[in-house]
């Protein structure tokens, strides 16, 4: 987010046809919660232009990044890693330390979501496993709550630069402007 030292997404894990949605809405999740980058891997990288455009009509600065691999991205990460996992430490336990180190040591933060099985040298490289509770559920849920707790809500204030379209509030019905109509 404006200001903060990076934070990126890493999708990992992507299985072509079962997971088309879920990857998007991991990365439209990023986008949308204050991330600056999701990094799609292997054959997540059939959703970057869905992502892409989004950020095109809706605004940015997001980036939208492919790779052939993972691997070298949490090799070559020069920053800290937090791996979403329910096997993990208790996100209310370790997300002050994580915070500290990523706000106030302006190191930044890599956020590794799988889809399956994740292999277990990801858990080695991690330096936070991190469980948003110990229980199965989503890499879209975890990465959101996440994403809040990390920047204490914060995201949700943040401005949009070189939007096409603004959604106006409404307490009823749906609207939407041109941004420079604002
Ligand atoms: N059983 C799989 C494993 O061994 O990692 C988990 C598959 S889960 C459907 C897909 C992804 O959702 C996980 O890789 C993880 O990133 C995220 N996830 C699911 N439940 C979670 C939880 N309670 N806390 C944090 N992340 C979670």
């Amino acid at each position: 987010m404006q200001g903060d030292p990076e934070v990126a997404v890493l999708r990992l894990g992507h299985r072509p046809g079962r997971d088309e949605r879920i990857t998007t809405h991991v990365g439209l999740t990023a986008r949308a919660l204050g991330a600056d980058r999701v990094i799609l891997a292997g054959d997540a990288a059939g959703r970057a232009d869905t992502v892409a455009d989004i950020t095109d009509r809706f605004g940015g600065p997001f980036e939208t990044e492919t790779v052939d691999s993972w691997r070298p991205v949490l090799r070559d990460f020069e920053g800290s890693i937090v791996h979403l996992t329910m096997y993990g430490l208790e996100v209310q336990e370790v997300e002050a330390e994580i915070r500290e180190t990523h706000r106030e040591g302006r190191d930044p933060l890599l956020v590794v979501v799988g889809a399956e099985k994740v292999p277990f040298d990801v858990y080695e490289k991690a330096d936070w496993n991190v469980a948003v509770t110990n229980q199965p559920h989503s890499e879209i849920a975890s990465l959101a709550v996440f994403l809040d707790r990390l920047f204490e809500g914060r995201e949700l204030d943040r401005e949009w630069e070189d939007a096409e379209k603004v959604v106006v509030p409404q307490a009823v019905g749906k609207r939407m402007e041109a941004a420079d109509e604002e």
